[in-house]
C-alpha cells in the first residue's frame, strides 16, 4: 500500500489513493507518494520534491 505524505505539515497515512483533505490541517493538501523511502521499495527514486 502506497505511504503518502502532505507537503504542508509533513503528516504521513497509507492508503491505496491520498485523500483529499489532509485529516492534520484540513485543507486540501498535496500528498506525495514516499513509499519508495523505505529500502524494501527496491526503488531508488525519491520524490525530489520532498528534498
Ligand atoms: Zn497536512
Amino acid at each position: 500500500m502506497p505511504e503518502w505524505k502532505c507537503n504542508k505539515c509533513g503528516y504521513t497515512l497509507k492508503a491505496d489513493n491520498p485523500p483529499e483533505k489532509c485529516p492534520m490541517c484540513k485543507e486540501k493538501c498535496e500528498f506525495l507518494d514516499v513509499s519508495c523511502y523505505i529500502p524494501e521499495c527496491g526503488k531508488t527514486g525519491i520524490d525530489p520534491r520532498l528534498r
